[in-house]
């Protein structure tokens, strides 16, 4: 399948009004064809196609002048609150005994950065995070310490999982009664929301909010509420944030690394497919290990690349959104 069969475009008007999908244009075959790019204004980059309406909102933020770090805030609560995603938020699969749990990190500009995980009960860990980074001298809550904490904040309660996702999780359950499972990883299972946001000001800021693997142990976090392994952000150089096996990732700080490299001279995409390498020489069974890295420089450019085919990102500049294919090392179809 060519490149461009597989990929979608889509458009939105000038303050993300109206989402609709339209032919490739000469703009977007550019885009096409380098998997990386740079811009010139505000940028925002996020994980999935989920990142279409995701950004539409961060760049509410950063078009009227707002900063990054509350576009990247804007932008991922909109999955958060969306019952129809089964990885990020409310509507996320619960973990291996039925109970949803929720992990978030967020980091700005000035190195500040905050996270919860194993959240339960909240539809935005992304908010407890960057309350947690705002009020308290730590950097992350877990469990019962940060359900307290975001009580205590004025966070309003909410039942999980929904319904639906509880009778998936009960069918689940009756085939799998064993402690563990090997994981499939796929589209279905697995898909963090992980955004970046480069503002008029020239500021970076990030956010990673996930359900995390679905059917997980309970007590399982993954990368994406450790800052340096599901996100980082370096304002003097660049921010980067990752999808995918959270364990892969956090062998190898894989956010950190992504941005270090950055600081050595590597482009966005470059860095990305080191970060990408290095974890496939650290593991001998590369099965059904997918992660994916998006970063995004302090000049603006930004790229991705994964370790299996299937990982793209939403991209959005001058008012217009695409979705953006990473290349990647190998195929598993
Ligand atoms: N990285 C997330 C985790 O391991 C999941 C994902 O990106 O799909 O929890």
């Amino acid at each position: 399948m060519t490149e461009l069969k597989r990929r979608t475009f889509f458009k939105l008007g000038l303050f993300g009004a109206a989402l609709s999908i339209v032919k490739p244009t000469k703009a977007a075959s550019l885009i096409e064809n380098s998997f990386e790019g740079k811009s010139k204004g505000p940028i925002v980059v996020s994980t999935w196609e989920h990142g279409i309406a995701a950004n539409e909102n961060a760049w509410k933020v950063l078009i009227t002048g707002g900063k990054a770090l509350d576009a990247v805030e804007q932008g991922v609560r909109t999955t958060e609150s969306d019952v129809t995603n089964r990885s990020v938020g409310i509507g996320g699969r619960p973990d291996r005994d039925g109970n949803l749990t929720l992990d978030a990190c967020i980091m700005d500009e000035k190195s500040r950065c905050g996270a919860v995980g194993y959240l339960e009960g909240y539809e935005h860990p992304i908010s407890v995070a960057r309350m947690v980074m705002e009020n308290t001298p730590h950097v992350m809550l877990v469990g019962r310490g940060a359900e307290d904490f975001a009580k205590a904040y004025g966070f309003p309660k909410v039942k999980t999982p929904l319904k639906e996702v509880k009778e998936d999780w009960k069918e689940w359950k009756k085939e799998n009664k064993t402690l563990f499972e090997k994981p499939v990883i796929n589209h279905e299972n697995h898909d963090t929301i992980g955004m970046l946001a480069l503002d008029a000001d020239g500021n970076l800021s990030g956010a990673c909010t996930t359900s995390g693997w679905g059917y997980k142990l309970p007590g399982r976090l993954g990368d994406s509420p450790i800052i340096g392994a599901g996100l980082f952000v370096d304002n003097e150089v660049g921010a980067a944030c990752a999808t995918g096996l959270g364990e892969a990732v956090i062998r190898i700080a894989g956010s950190h690394t992504v941005v270090e490299l950055m600081r050595q001279g590597k482009s966005p995409k470059e860095a990305c497919r080191l970060a990408c390498e290095r974890i496939i020489a650290k593991h001998h069974d590369l099965t059904g290990l997918q992660v994916g890295f998006l970063a995004l420089d302090k000049n603006g450019n930004y790229g991705g690349y994964s370790v299996y085919n299937g990982f793209n990102f939403a991209l959005t500049e001058n008012g217009k959104t695409s979705m953006v294919d990473a290349e990647f090392n190998r195929n598993w179809d």
